[in-house]
C-alpha cells in the first residue's frame, strides 16, 4: 500500500519531529551530536527507496548523503543541503520548551524551526511525495544533511568535502540555507531574498608582547596598552563601501521596491526602509571588524608579558586583500595576529537556468513575487562546497507573515516557523525541481 501522504501535510510532523531531536552544538564534541536525527533521516529516505549513506566524523558527529538518480544521468548533479545540528537554547528565556517542536498559533515552535530543521524536513517531504509519485528529477540530485554547521562544519560539510569528496561527483550547483523567505514590502508584495553571495570570515587572535614587570614604575613596554590601542583602532575604524554585484543588484531592487532612488553613494537610505533586515544587509556594504575577547594580567600591579584578544572580521568578495592590508596597518608593528578561524568569500552571478528555476518556482506560488540576489554577512556550509567547484545558492522557500523579524529568528529566543510558509516552501521547492 502507497500511503498518500502529500509532502504539505507531512512536512509539518517531519518539521516537528526533527526539532524534538535535540542537535545541539556547543562547538566542541559535548553535546548529543547528530546521529539521532541522521537515523531518522535516513529512515525517511529509505521508506520511499533513497538508500541513504550515514557518515561518522567522530563518534555521533554524523552526517546523511544520498543520490537520486534523475530523469538524464548525464547532466550536471544538483546538490540539496542543510544542517541537522542547531545552536543551544536556554529553555527558561523561552515561551514554549525549544526542544517540544509544538504547533501553536498556526507556527512550529523550537530550535532549529528556521536554522534550518524547516528546509531539512522541506527537502524530506518533497523528496518523499515525488519518489512515492515516482517522479524523479530531471537531473540527478544529491542531497546532504550535515554535522557541524553551527560550529564551522569541520565535523560536517568541510569533512565530508575533504574525506569523501566522490559523494558529490558531477555536482555543479548547490542549494541550501538562508535564503528564499520573504520581505513584504509595499503594495503587499514579497521581495524574497536567494542568496548568491556571502561575506569571508577573519576570526583572529591579538597578541601583544612586552616586558613583564612591576605597577608602579616607568614602562614604556606595555603589552596590555598595544593590544588596548589595536583593539580600538580596529574596533572604531570604518571600512569604505563596497558594493559588490550581489549587494548592488538588492539594493537597486530593493529601491524600485520602496520607490526611493538608488544612490550609489548613500546605499543606507535605501537599507533605511527594509526594518530589521537592515542589521544584515548593512554589513554587506563594508568589510567589518569587531572586537569579541579580551585577555591579560592576573594582578592589579603586575604588567603581564602578553596580552591577548579576538575580533572577528568578515571581508567582502573580492575584498580580501584589501582588509587584510587595513587590519594589518591598523594593528601595527607591536600586534601579532593568527587565525582562530579563516575561511574565504563566495559570490556567484545572479542568472542560469537554475536561478530562473527559483524565480519561476516563487512566482508560481506568489504572482507578485520580487525574487533578489543578496549577500550574506555570514557564513554557511555552502563555503565548504563551493570549494568543489560548484555554484552555491541560498534558497530554502519561505512566504512570511509581514510583522515577523524573521533575520531576528535566527539563532534568537522563541525561534519558530509559521506553518503556511512551510506549505508554501514544499510547493515552490518541488516546482524549483521539477525545473531545475
Ligand atoms: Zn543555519
Amino acid at each position: 500500500m502507497v500511503q498518500q501522504v502529500s509532502a504539505e501535510d507531512e512536512v509539518v510532523r517531519l518539521c516537528q519531529e526533527l526539532i524534538r531531536i535535540d542537535t545541539s552544538n556547543p562547538g566542541d564534541h559535548s553535546g548529543p551530536g547528530e546521529r539521532v536525527a541522521a537515523e531518522y533521516v535516513a529512515e525517511k529516505l529509505d521508506e520511499v527507496g533513497v538508500e541513504a549513506r550515514i557518515l561518522e566524523s567522530h563518534p555521533g558527529r554524523a552526517n546523511v548523503v544520498a543520490r537520486i538518480r534523475g530523469e538524464d544521468s548525464g547532466r550536471d548533479a544538483l546538490l540539496l543541503h542543510g544542517h541537522l545540528d542547531v545552536v543551544p537554547a536556554q529553555a527558561e528565556d523561552w515561551a514554549r520548551d525549544p526542544f517540544g517542536g509544538e504547533l501553536v498559533d498556526g507556527f512550529v515552535w523550537g530550535r532549529g524551526a528556521v536554522d534550518m530543521k524547516d528546509m531539512d524536513a522541506m527537502i524530506l517531504a518533497v523528496v518523499r511525495q515525488r519518489l512515492r509519485e515516482g517522479r524523479r528529477p530531471p537531473r540527478d540530485v544529491v542531497l546532504a544533511f550535515t554535522a557541524d554547521e553551527e560550529a564551522g562544519g569541520k565535523w560536517g560539510a568541510q569533512w565530508l568535502v575533504r574525506e569523501h569528496p566522490e559523494l558529490f561527483e558531477g555536482c555543479t550547483e548547490a542549494v541550501g540555507e538562508v535564503g528564499g523567505f520573504s520581505l513584504t514590502v509595499p503594495g503587499d508584495r514579497r521581495m524574497y531574498l536567494i542568496e548568491t553571495a556571502e561575506k569571508g570570515m577573519a576570526w583572529m587572535n591579538l597578541r601583544a608582547r612586552g616586558t613583564a614587570g612591576h605597577g608602579s614604575m616607568v614602562h614604556p613596554d606595555n603589552a596590555v596598552t598595544a593590544v588596548a590601542g589595536a583593539v580600538a583602532r580596529l574596533g572604531t575604524h570604518e571600512f569604505p563601501v563596497r558594493l559588490t554585484k550581489s549587494v548592488r543588484a538588492f539594493l537597486e531592487r530593493a529601491c524600485m521596491a520602496y520607490g526611493v532612488e538608488f544612490d550609489p553613494e548613500r546605499p543606507e537610505e535605501c537599507l533605511e526602509k527594509i526594518g530589521p533586515l537592515a542589521r544584515m544587509i548593512g554589513a554587506t556594504l563594508r568589510n567589518t571588524v569587531n572586537p569579541t575577547r579580551l585577555d591579560a594580567g592576573y594582578k592589579t600591579n603586575v604588567i603581564p608579558q602578553e596580552a591577548t584578544a579576538q575580533v572577528d572580521g568578515r571581508f567582502l568578495p573580492g575584498h580580501e586583500a584589501e582588509f587584510f592590508a587595513v587590519v594589518d596597518e591598523l594593528l601595527g608593528p607591536d600586534v601579532q595576529r593568527d587565525f582562530v578561524h579563516h575561511d574565504h568569500a563566495l559570490e556567484t552571478d545572479y542568472e542560469g537556468a537554475l536561478v530562473a528555476a527559483m524565480e519561476a518556482a516563487l512566482t508560481s506560488e506568489d504572482a507578485g513575487a520580487l525574487p533578489v540576489p543578496y549577500c550574506l554577512s555570514g557564513g554557511t556550509d555552502a563555503k565548504a562546497f563551493a570549494r568543489l567547484g560548484m555554484r552555491c545558492f541560498g534558497f530554502a522557500p519561505l512566504r512570511l507573515p509581514p510583522d515577523l523579524d524573521f533575520s531576528g529568528m535566527f539563532h534568537g529566543v522563541d525561534e519558530r516557523v509559521p506553518v503556511d510558509g512551510l506549505r508554501f516552501g514544499v510547493r515552490v521547492l518541488d516546482t524549483f525541481l521539477e525545473r531545475s
